[in-house]
């Protein structure tokens, strides 16, 4: 029996998504589970996921590893591993950093080597990519000593996203010495600054709370704010947690966590939706802006994830603002919805706009091949 396949589990803070893929990359089984909150829905998730696994054939005898995506590594643990002792524990210190995250994926990977205890597990940082930010976008300007002891930094998020678009737009426009700005808007959402392939920045920070606006996580704020709210609304930390991570981003200004339902909300002339738009792609295109100049000219912009992907409406209001850097969509190739990395902006448009749908979970599959054929990630 062929033993080729690799089985991608994503766990995400809501949501557990899996993908069995076979050695050309075809997908022979995919699903998700979601609406999942707490520990013990995660592991129930991971016991469902596994039933619907075997029930589709999936088994030691046809897998040659299991990838499994985990947002943050913390200082430690940047490229893609063979699970080991070191390597959960490096998981597991990085929980603070990621207390959506890490937990979930923690709870997958034990489960899954649990059942798969014969098959080699890999693990895929999404940090990982950002490792290499040049200091000058890793440093934050607070005592140098206190931050060296606690290791903080900015560690960006959503780096096999913005990998693998990165990858494709090269591909697409046939060129690998590109200047990017990668826009990955879903419930998560972040922006980089990608020269010829590597990080020179990124929006998320030592957490994935910072930069753009998301689902329910505000982005960029005074850091006195906090300050603020703890002295005069007496917010602990579990306190302020909640507000950064739950009642922040467009739910917290519109009371609307998914896009789509903002957007209905703006069409039908509702104002603090308009305005909680307007908020989101005000902060993305100050980020394109800022980009720019860190590139020194961008090339190209690409969009991807779920909204990135999905709504063509967001698109032509964040290029709508962008005229002063020359760049021009083509309206009807804005609306097609077609699945695949196509060009949106006009033939003359000086900064090239591309749609790229993202594929984490095929970049980890081909992470997790390279880790168990030659001991290491491509580069
Ligand atoms: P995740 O970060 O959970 O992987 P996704 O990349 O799937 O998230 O993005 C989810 C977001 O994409 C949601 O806010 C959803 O409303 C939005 N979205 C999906 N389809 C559309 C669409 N057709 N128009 C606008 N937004 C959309």
């Amino acid at each position: 029996m062929d033993r080729d396949q690799v089985l991608v589990l994503n766990a995400g803070s809501s949501s557990l998504k899996y993908q069995v893929f076979g050695t050309d990359g075809s997908v022979v089984v995919k699903g998700k589970v979601e609406r999942l909150s707490g520990e013990d829905d995660h592991a129930r998730a991971l016991e469902q996921v596994t039933g619907e696994l075997r029930r589709a054939g999936v088994d030691e005898e046809h897998l040659i590893g299991v990838g499994h995506r985990v947002v943050h590594g913390g200082h430690t643990l940047t490229q893609p591993s063979l699970v080991d002792d070191r390597v959960l524990a490096a998981i597991q210190d990085a929980v603070p950093l990621a207390p959506l995250h890490n937990p979930p994926a923690l709870t997958a990977l034990r489960g899954a080597r649990e059942w798969l205890d014969g098959t080699p597990h890999v693990v895929v940082l999404d940090t990982g990519f950002f490792a290499e930010l040049p200091d000058v976008a890793a440093t934050y300007a607070i005592d140098r000593d206190l931050a060296a002891r606690h290791h903080v930094r900015r560690y960006g998020a959503h780096g096999i996203s913005h990998e693998y678009v990165a990858r494709r737009a090269a591909e697409h426009l046939g060129r690998d010495d590109l200047r990017l700005v990668t826009l990955h808007l879903g419930n998560g959402a972040s922006a980089a600054a990608i020269d010829a392939g590597r990080p020179v920045d990124t929006s998320m920070g030592l957490t994935p709370l910072e930069g753009l606006v998301m689902g329910s996580r505000g982005g960029d704020l005074d850091p006195g704010i906090l300050l603020h709210l703890a002295r005069e609304a007496g917010l602990g930390t579990d306190g302020l947690e909640d507000l950064l991570h739950h009642r922040s981003g467009i739910t917290g200004l519109s009371g609307r966590p998914d896009f789509r339902e903002l957007q209905a909300g703006a069409d039908a002339g509702d104002d603090v939706c308009r305005l909680a738009w307007e908020v989101y792609c005000h902060r993305v295109r100050k980020y394109v802006g800022a980009y720019h100049v860190v590139l020194g000219g961008a090339d190209a912009l690409v969009f991807t994830a779920g909204v990135g992907e999905n709504a063509p409406r967001l698109r032509a209001d964040v290029a709508g603002g962008l005229g002063v850097l020359g760049v021009e969509l083509d309206p009807d190739r804005n609306s097609s919805d077609e699945r695949r990395t196509r060009t949106i902006s006009t033939d003359g448009s000086p900064v090239a706009v591309l749609v790229v749908p993202t594929d984490e979970e095929s970049a980890i599959a081909e992470a997790t091949r390279s880790v168990l054929a030659t001991g290491s990630a491509p580069r």
